[in-house]
């Protein structure tokens, strides 16, 4: 149902998956096991949304078996430092009831607090002890890349950013193409800023399909994985319909001119909240 992108690890991971961000920590074991029922293999969870067990308990109420699910979750910013981040991943894992996750990501890079490295450092020993089958990072930018690969020769096999049609960020996904790093794109809708512009609309209106469908498909063909959020199961249903049709050349390029560099986000050179 979903196509797979290649890590630089070997390893592969699903294009769409879907987000836990702001997902009740009652419902979520409901949403997750619901939205693997649907056909989703990816669950995008995080220490800092507090959902976590939720996440764990619908990945097992699904009835899948865990090997065909994708299972990422993230290091928040206090807990950065080496034997911190150690500490704070097997915190996770109890919480998921889990012996491993897929993806083990940093959150934020937290220039200001300069642990990004150690922190790194702690995921590298985390994948070899095979608590984090793959390890990224997110939000990170060009410098704090290139520092971490030059320091551990370790290169992130992706990086979770904020991407969406107004915040295309082009030069940081040129980079992570010439590093073999993936795009995964956060807040993919971007806050429904764009379901109204014209060249969605006209994508939407050709295609027979909806602007979120248009947005989520202009991400699957920029290359990026995706990983939209939704707690209603039509929701859900909509944002998996990306792989039965295509955006032209033209569609590609008129929503390639929404870019406006603007975020719905945080800045990620000075976001350093613990
Ligand atoms: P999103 O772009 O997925 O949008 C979610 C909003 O869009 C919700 O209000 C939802 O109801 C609505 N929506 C979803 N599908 C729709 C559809 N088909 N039609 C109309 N509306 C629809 O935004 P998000 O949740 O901010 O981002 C997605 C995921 O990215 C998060 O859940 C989280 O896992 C991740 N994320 C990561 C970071 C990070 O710092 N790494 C930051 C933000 C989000």
């Amino acid at each position: 149902m979903t196509q797979m992108l290649p890590l630089n690890d070997g390893r592969s991971i699903p294009q769409l998956g879907f987000g836990l961000w702001q997902v009740p920590a009652a419902s979520t074991a409901e949403t997750t096991a619901t939205a693997l029922r649907l056909g989703y293999r990816l669950v995008d969870g995080a220490a800092a949304y507090g959902n976590d067990a939720g996440q764990g308990e619908g990945i097992r109420a699904s009835g899948l078996p865990r090997d065909d699910i994708f299972v990422t979750t993230k290091i928040w910013n206090s807990d950065q430092g080496f034997d911190k981040t150690l500490r704070a991943a097997e915190a996770s894992l109890k919480r998921l009831a889990l012996d491993h996750v897929d993806l083990l990501l940093i959150h934020w890079p937290c220039p200001g607090k300069d642990l990004y490295l150690d922190t790194w450092r702690a995921l590298i020993r985390l994948r070899e002890e095979g608590r984090a089958r793959s390890i990224g990072v997110s939000n990170f930018q060009e410098p704090q890349l290139t520092r971490i690969i030059g320091e551990t020769g370790v290169t992130p096999a992706l990086n979770q950013v904020e991407i969406n049609p107004r915040l295309q960020q082009p030069v940081l996904r040129a980079f992570h193409a010439k590093r073999g790093i993936v795009t995964q794109s956060w807040t993919p809708l971007g806050q429904g800023h764009s379901f109204d512009a014209e060249p969605i609309r006209a994508a939407a209106r050709r295609t027979g399909r909806s602007p979120a469908q248009v947005i989520l498909r202009w991400h699957i063909q920029i290359g990026a994985a995706v990983i939209p959020r939704s707690t209603r199961e039509a929701g859900l249903r909509e944002n998996l319909g990306l792989f039965d049709f295509t955006l032209t050349e033209a569609e590609m390029a008129t929503i390639a001119a929404l870019d406006e560099g603007q975020r719905c986000g945080p800045d990620p050179t000075r976001f350093e909240m613990d």
